[in-house]
Protein backbone atom coordinates (compact mmCIF):
# COMPACT_ATOMS: atom_id res chain seq x y z
CA UNK A 1 0.00 0.00 0.00
CA UNK A 2 1.61 3.16 -0.95
CA UNK A 3 -0.34 5.50 1.38
CA UNK A 4 -2.17 5.31 4.58
CA UNK A 5 -5.53 5.73 3.70
CA UNK A 6 -8.83 7.13 6.20
CA UNK A 7 -11.21 4.65 7.98
CA UNK A 8 -10.58 1.91 9.00
CA UNK A 9 -10.47 -0.57 5.67
CA UNK A 10 -6.70 -1.30 5.91
CA UNK A 11 -7.42 -3.01 9.33
CA UNK A 12 -9.48 -5.49 7.14
CA UNK A 13 -6.66 -6.20 4.83
CA UNK A 14 -3.90 -6.55 7.58
CA UNK A 15 -6.23 -9.11 9.25
CA UNK A 16 -6.23 -10.57 6.21
CA UNK A 17 -2.98 -10.60 5.12
CA UNK A 18 0.55 -9.37 5.66
CA UNK A 19 0.44 -5.88 4.90
CA UNK A 20 3.41 -3.13 4.33
CA UNK A 21 2.46 0.49 4.43
CA UNK A 22 4.57 3.40 2.90
CA UNK A 23 4.45 5.80 5.60
CA UNK A 24 4.99 9.17 4.36
CA UNK A 25 3.48 11.89 2.77
CA UNK A 26 4.84 11.95 -0.48
CA UNK A 27 4.18 9.07 -2.67
CA UNK A 28 7.26 6.36 -2.39
CA UNK A 29 10.02 7.44 -5.33
CA UNK A 30 9.54 5.25 -7.94
CA UNK A 31 13.07 2.92 -7.24
CA UNK A 32 11.98 2.85 -4.20
CA UNK A 33 8.54 1.13 -4.93
CA UNK A 34 9.95 -1.10 -7.16
CA UNK A 35 12.08 -2.64 -5.04
CA UNK A 36 9.57 -2.89 -2.09
CA UNK A 37 6.98 -4.15 -4.85
CA UNK A 38 9.25 -6.62 -5.82
CA UNK A 39 7.80 -9.54 -3.40
CA UNK A 40 3.89 -8.07 -3.55
CA UNK A 41 1.42 -10.33 -4.80
CA UNK A 42 -1.56 -7.44 -4.23
CA UNK A 43 -0.62 -3.55 -5.00
CA UNK A 44 -2.81 -0.98 -3.20
CA UNK A 45 -1.93 2.17 -5.33
CA UNK A 46 -2.10 6.35 -5.47
CA UNK A 47 -3.03 8.04 -8.51
CA UNK A 48 0.12 9.82 -7.78
CA UNK A 49 1.50 5.96 -8.17
CA UNK A 50 3.19 5.41 -11.58
CA UNK A 51 1.97 1.85 -12.13
CA UNK A 52 4.18 1.04 -15.54
CA UNK A 53 5.14 -2.05 -17.68
CA UNK A 54 8.71 -1.52 -15.40
CA UNK A 55 6.79 -1.96 -12.34
CA UNK A 56 4.20 -4.92 -13.11
CA UNK A 57 7.40 -6.81 -14.36
CA UNK A 58 9.54 -6.29 -11.72
CA UNK A 59 6.80 -8.18 -9.43
CA UNK A 60 6.52 -11.82 -10.49
CA UNK A 61 4.21 -12.78 -7.93
CA UNK A 62 2.14 -9.96 -8.41
CA UNK A 63 -2.04 -11.07 -8.70
CA UNK A 64 -3.89 -7.80 -8.06
CA UNK A 65 -3.33 -3.78 -8.59
CA UNK A 66 -6.21 -2.05 -6.97
CA UNK A 67 -6.07 1.70 -7.68
CA UNK A 68 -7.22 3.87 -4.83
CA UNK A 69 -9.32 6.36 -7.52
CA UNK A 70 -11.74 5.88 -10.65
CA UNK A 71 -9.68 6.58 -12.93
CA UNK A 72 -6.53 4.26 -13.49
CA UNK A 73 -4.65 6.40 -16.27
CA UNK A 74 -1.45 5.96 -13.81
CA UNK A 75 -2.04 2.27 -14.36
CA UNK A 76 -0.69 0.72 -18.00
CA UNK A 77 -3.86 -0.97 -18.33
CA UNK A 78 -2.68 -3.09 -21.49
CA UNK A 79 0.64 -4.40 -19.68
CA UNK A 80 -1.49 -5.33 -16.73
CA UNK A 81 -4.37 -7.38 -18.36
CA UNK A 82 -1.54 -9.30 -20.81
CA UNK A 83 -0.37 -10.49 -17.55
CA UNK A 84 -3.92 -11.25 -16.34
CA UNK A 85 -3.75 -9.39 -13.62
CA UNK A 86 -6.87 -7.47 -12.66
CA UNK A 87 -7.03 -4.06 -11.77
CA UNK A 88 -9.45 -2.44 -9.28
CA UNK A 89 -11.04 1.35 -9.32
CA UNK A 90 -13.60 3.12 -7.41
CA UNK A 91 -16.16 4.44 -9.11
CA UNK A 92 -19.62 5.31 -7.97
CA UNK A 93 -18.57 6.60 -4.08
CA UNK A 94 -16.90 9.66 -5.04
CA UNK A 95 -19.30 10.51 -7.91
CA UNK A 96 -21.16 12.84 -6.00
CA UNK A 97 -18.21 14.67 -3.95
CA UNK A 98 -16.83 15.16 -7.10
CA UNK A 99 -20.14 16.63 -8.80
CA UNK A 100 -20.57 18.91 -5.50
CA UNK A 101 -16.68 20.42 -6.30
CA UNK A 102 -17.67 20.63 -10.21
CA UNK A 103 -20.52 22.96 -9.37
CA UNK A 104 -18.25 24.49 -6.15
CA UNK A 105 -16.10 25.44 -8.90
CA UNK A 106 -18.15 26.58 -11.63
CA UNK A 107 -19.91 29.30 -9.07
CA UNK A 108 -16.71 30.13 -7.41
CA UNK A 109 -15.45 31.13 -11.14
CA UNK A 110 -18.47 32.87 -12.30
CA UNK A 111 -19.03 35.13 -8.81
CA UNK A 112 -15.21 35.58 -8.15
CA UNK A 113 -15.31 33.85 -4.88
CA UNK A 114 -11.42 33.82 -4.32
CA UNK A 115 -10.93 37.36 -6.12
CA UNK A 116 -13.21 38.61 -3.79
CA UNK A 117 -11.81 36.82 -0.52
CA UNK A 118 -8.04 38.88 -1.70
CA UNK A 119 -9.91 41.85 -1.77
CA UNK A 120 -11.21 41.59 1.44
CA UNK A 121 -7.89 40.27 2.77
CA UNK A 122 -6.07 42.84 1.19
CA UNK A 123 -7.79 45.98 2.80
CA UNK A 124 -9.59 46.81 -0.87
CA UNK A 125 -13.10 46.98 0.29
CA UNK A 126 -13.88 49.97 0.68
CA UNK A 127 -17.52 50.43 -0.01
CA UNK A 128 -20.39 48.54 -1.44
CA UNK A 129 -20.46 49.77 -5.01
CA UNK A 130 -23.30 49.26 -7.83
CA UNK A 131 -20.38 47.53 -10.29
CA UNK A 132 -17.94 45.75 -8.07
CA UNK A 133 -16.62 42.18 -8.53
CA UNK A 134 -19.60 41.68 -11.04
CA UNK A 135 -19.80 38.05 -12.58
CA UNK A 136 -22.06 36.12 -14.40
CA UNK A 137 -24.95 33.57 -13.27
CA UNK A 138 -25.11 30.18 -13.12
CA UNK A 139 -28.28 30.07 -12.54
CA UNK A 140 -30.70 29.75 -16.06
CA UNK A 141 -26.88 29.51 -18.03
CA UNK A 142 -26.13 26.75 -20.09
CA UNK A 143 -23.74 24.16 -19.07
CA UNK A 144 -21.81 22.27 -21.44
CA UNK A 145 -20.69 18.93 -20.16
CA UNK A 146 -17.88 16.83 -21.97
CA UNK A 147 -17.60 13.35 -20.75
CA UNK A 148 -21.54 12.25 -20.22
CA UNK A 149 -21.09 9.45 -17.26
CA UNK A 150 -21.52 9.06 -13.78
CA UNK A 151 -19.90 12.81 -12.73
CA UNK A 152 -21.24 14.23 -15.76
CA UNK A 153 -24.94 12.94 -15.04
CA UNK A 154 -24.27 13.73 -11.16
CA UNK A 155 -23.31 17.48 -12.72
CA UNK A 156 -26.55 18.17 -15.03
CA UNK A 157 -28.37 16.72 -11.72
CA UNK A 158 -27.24 20.06 -9.91
CA UNK A 159 -27.48 22.50 -12.24
CA UNK A 160 -31.19 21.29 -13.37
CA UNK A 161 -31.89 22.66 -9.60
CA UNK A 162 -30.38 26.30 -11.14
CA UNK A 163 -32.66 25.96 -14.03
CA UNK A 164 -30.01 25.47 -16.29
CA UNK A 165 -29.83 24.20 -20.04
CA UNK A 166 -27.54 21.34 -20.38
CA UNK A 167 -25.85 20.16 -23.49
CA UNK A 168 -23.59 17.40 -23.26
CA UNK A 169 -21.01 15.19 -25.59
CA UNK A 170 -19.19 11.84 -25.27
CA UNK A 171 -18.58 9.15 -27.77
CA UNK A 172 -21.88 7.81 -27.53
CA UNK A 173 -24.72 10.71 -27.57
CA UNK A 174 -25.30 14.11 -27.33
CA UNK A 175 -23.72 16.85 -29.46
CA UNK A 176 -20.53 17.68 -31.29
CA UNK A 177 -17.89 18.91 -28.98
CA UNK A 178 -17.66 21.75 -31.29
CA UNK A 179 -21.26 22.70 -31.03
CA UNK A 180 -21.26 22.48 -26.97
CA UNK A 181 -18.07 24.85 -27.15
CA UNK A 182 -19.77 27.44 -28.79
CA UNK A 183 -23.24 27.40 -27.09
CA UNK A 184 -22.10 26.56 -23.76
CA UNK A 185 -21.53 29.49 -20.72
CA UNK A 186 -19.95 26.63 -18.43
CA UNK A 187 -17.97 23.78 -20.00
CA UNK A 188 -17.27 21.16 -17.30
CA UNK A 189 -15.07 18.42 -18.20
CA UNK A 190 -15.59 14.87 -17.11
CA UNK A 191 -14.01 12.43 -19.51
CA UNK A 192 -10.80 10.14 -18.54
CA UNK A 193 -7.86 10.78 -19.10
CA UNK A 194 -6.93 8.65 -22.57
CA UNK A 195 -4.64 9.20 -26.17
CA UNK A 196 -8.00 10.58 -27.33
CA UNK A 197 -8.60 13.12 -24.75
CA UNK A 198 -5.07 13.96 -23.80
CA UNK A 199 -5.11 18.12 -24.78
CA UNK A 200 -9.13 18.38 -26.05
CA UNK A 201 -8.84 21.60 -24.45
CA UNK A 202 -6.29 23.44 -26.49
CA UNK A 203 -6.01 26.80 -28.26
CA UNK A 204 -8.85 25.43 -31.12
CA UNK A 205 -11.25 24.45 -28.44
CA UNK A 206 -10.79 27.29 -26.27
CA UNK A 207 -11.00 29.63 -29.38
CA UNK A 208 -14.76 28.46 -29.64
CA UNK A 209 -16.32 29.35 -26.40
CA UNK A 210 -17.65 32.47 -25.49
CA UNK A 211 -15.68 35.21 -24.62
CA UNK A 212 -18.04 34.99 -21.15
CA UNK A 213 -17.67 31.23 -20.60
CA UNK A 214 -15.99 29.96 -17.48
CA UNK A 215 -14.14 26.96 -17.97
CA UNK A 216 -13.91 24.00 -15.28
CA UNK A 217 -11.92 20.58 -15.18
CA UNK A 218 -12.51 18.63 -12.65
CA UNK A 219 -11.48 14.97 -14.89
CA UNK A 220 -7.58 15.21 -15.17
CA UNK A 221 -5.05 18.06 -15.46
CA UNK A 222 -3.46 16.61 -19.22
CA UNK A 223 -6.92 16.98 -20.88
CA UNK A 224 -6.52 21.00 -20.57
CA UNK A 225 -3.36 22.14 -22.38
CA UNK A 226 -1.97 24.74 -19.65
CA UNK A 227 0.01 27.12 -22.35
CA UNK A 228 -3.30 27.68 -24.53
CA UNK A 229 -5.61 28.30 -21.10
CA UNK A 230 -2.82 30.87 -19.89
CA UNK A 231 -3.45 32.76 -22.89
CA UNK A 232 -6.77 31.97 -23.44
CA UNK A 233 -6.92 33.82 -19.89
CA UNK A 234 -5.06 36.39 -21.00
CA UNK A 235 -6.12 37.54 -24.06
CA UNK A 236 -9.82 37.56 -23.09
CA UNK A 237 -11.34 34.41 -24.94
CA UNK A 238 -12.82 33.16 -22.33
CA UNK A 239 -13.80 34.75 -18.96
CA UNK A 240 -12.35 32.53 -16.58
CA UNK A 241 -11.17 28.76 -15.53
CA UNK A 242 -11.30 27.17 -11.94
CA UNK A 243 -9.40 23.82 -12.24
CA UNK A 244 -8.65 21.31 -9.69
CA UNK A 245 -6.48 19.27 -11.76
CA UNK A 246 -3.78 20.90 -13.85
CA UNK A 247 -0.46 19.41 -16.12
CA UNK A 248 1.68 19.33 -13.93
CA UNK A 249 0.49 17.96 -10.69
CA UNK A 250 1.18 19.31 -8.32
CA UNK A 251 1.52 22.91 -10.13
CA UNK A 252 4.11 24.66 -8.72
CA UNK A 253 3.45 28.07 -7.18
CA UNK A 254 5.84 29.56 -9.98
CA UNK A 255 3.85 28.32 -12.72
CA UNK A 256 3.12 30.45 -15.62
CA UNK A 257 -0.54 29.42 -15.40
CA UNK A 258 -1.11 30.99 -12.15
CA UNK A 259 -0.18 34.32 -13.87
CA UNK A 260 -3.10 34.72 -15.55
CA UNK A 261 -6.03 36.16 -14.61
CA UNK A 262 -9.60 34.79 -13.78
CA UNK A 263 -8.07 31.63 -12.95
CA UNK A 264 -9.32 29.88 -9.51
CA UNK A 265 -7.25 26.33 -8.96
CA UNK A 266 -7.64 24.01 -6.28
CA UNK A 267 -5.17 20.57 -5.30
CA UNK A 268 -6.79 17.76 -6.78
CA UNK A 269 -9.90 17.56 -3.82
CA UNK A 270 -12.86 16.67 -5.76
CA UNK A 271 -13.28 13.22 -3.83
CA UNK A 272 -11.58 14.92 -0.66
CA UNK A 273 -14.57 14.41 1.95
CA UNK A 274 -14.26 12.48 4.86
CA UNK A 275 -16.71 10.10 3.87
CA UNK A 276 -16.51 9.95 0.19
CA UNK A 277 -12.93 8.65 1.39
CA UNK A 278 -13.59 5.78 3.66
CA UNK A 279 -15.91 4.33 0.94
CA UNK A 280 -13.39 4.53 -1.84
CA UNK A 281 -10.86 2.94 0.85
CA UNK A 282 -13.51 0.32 1.95
CA UNK A 283 -13.90 -0.32 -1.96
CA UNK A 284 -10.52 -0.48 -3.10
CA UNK A 285 -9.85 -3.08 -0.37
CA UNK A 286 -12.59 -4.80 -1.09
CA UNK A 287 -10.86 -5.66 -4.75
CA UNK A 288 -7.85 -6.44 -3.11
CA UNK A 289 -9.29 -8.78 -0.95
CA UNK A 290 -11.50 -10.51 -3.36
CA UNK A 291 -8.71 -10.66 -5.76
CA UNK A 292 -6.14 -12.21 -3.46
CA UNK A 293 -8.83 -14.97 -2.66
CA UNK A 294 -9.26 -16.04 -6.06
CA UNK A 295 -12.12 -14.30 -7.22
CA UNK A 296 -13.63 -11.52 -9.07
CA UNK A 297 -13.15 -8.03 -8.54
CA UNK A 298 -16.59 -6.54 -7.54
CA UNK A 299 -14.95 -3.28 -9.33
CA UNK A 300 -12.62 -3.94 -12.03
CA UNK A 301 -11.55 -1.45 -14.94
CA UNK A 302 -10.02 -4.43 -17.14
CA UNK A 303 -12.88 -7.16 -16.20
CA UNK A 304 -11.65 -8.66 -19.88
CA UNK A 305 -9.34 -11.06 -17.78
CA UNK A 306 -11.51 -12.87 -16.41
CA UNK A 307 -12.28 -13.73 -19.86
CA UNK A 308 -9.08 -15.44 -20.64
CA UNK A 309 -8.65 -19.23 -20.56
P1 LIG B 1 -17.47 7.47 -16.44
O1 LIG B 1 -18.76 7.17 -15.76
O2 LIG B 1 -16.72 6.36 -17.10
O3 LIG B 1 -17.75 8.63 -17.50
C1 LIG B 1 -16.81 9.03 -18.46
C2 LIG B 1 -17.57 9.61 -19.64
O4 LIG B 1 -16.62 10.08 -20.60
C3 LIG B 1 -18.46 8.61 -20.36
O5 LIG B 1 -19.70 9.23 -20.60
C4 LIG B 1 -17.75 8.34 -21.69
O6 LIG B 1 -18.75 8.06 -22.63
C5 LIG B 1 -17.03 9.66 -21.91
N1 LIG B 1 -15.83 9.54 -22.73
C6 LIG B 1 -14.81 8.67 -22.61
N2 LIG B 1 -13.88 8.92 -23.53
C7 LIG B 1 -14.33 9.96 -24.26
C8 LIG B 1 -13.82 10.66 -25.39
N3 LIG B 1 -12.65 10.32 -25.94
N4 LIG B 1 -14.55 11.69 -25.87
C9 LIG B 1 -15.74 12.03 -25.31
N5 LIG B 1 -16.27 11.39 -24.27
C10 LIG B 1 -15.57 10.37 -23.75
O7 LIG B 1 -16.43 8.13 -15.45
P2 LIG B 1 -16.75 9.01 -14.12
O8 LIG B 1 -16.88 8.12 -12.94
O9 LIG B 1 -17.83 9.98 -14.46
O10 LIG B 1 -15.33 9.76 -13.97
C11 LIG B 1 -14.83 10.58 -15.02
C12 LIG B 1 -13.40 10.97 -14.73
O11 LIG B 1 -13.39 11.92 -13.68
C13 LIG B 1 -12.49 9.84 -14.24
O12 LIG B 1 -11.96 9.08 -15.30
C14 LIG B 1 -11.42 10.58 -13.45
O13 LIG B 1 -10.30 10.81 -14.26
C15 LIG B 1 -12.09 11.90 -13.10
N6 LIG B 1 -12.26 12.05 -11.62
C16 LIG B 1 -11.62 13.06 -10.99
C17 LIG B 1 -11.79 13.24 -9.63
C18 LIG B 1 -11.09 14.35 -8.89
O14 LIG B 1 -10.69 14.16 -7.76
N7 LIG B 1 -10.97 15.52 -9.47
C19 LIG B 1 -12.62 12.37 -8.90
C20 LIG B 1 -13.27 11.36 -9.60
C21 LIG B 1 -13.08 11.20 -10.95
P3 LIG B 1 -18.45 7.28 -24.01
O15 LIG B 1 -17.75 6.01 -23.63
O16 LIG B 1 -19.79 7.11 -24.60
O17 LIG B 1 -17.58 8.21 -24.78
Amino acid sequence: MTRRLPGGALERLAAAHETEVWPKRMAPPQDELLERAASAEGLLTMLTDRVDAELVAACPRLRAISNYAVGVDNVDLQEATARGIPVGNTPGVLTDSTADLAVALMLAAARRIVEGDDVVRRGEWRTWEPDFLLGHDLHGSTVGIVGYGRIGQAVERRVAGFGCSVLHTSRSGGVPLGELLERSDFVTLHVPLSDETRGLIGDEALGRMKPTAYLVNTARGPIVDPDALGQALRQGEIAGAALDVTDPEPLPADHPLLEAPKLAVVPHVGSATHATRELMADMAVDNLLAALAGGRMPNCANPEVYDRP
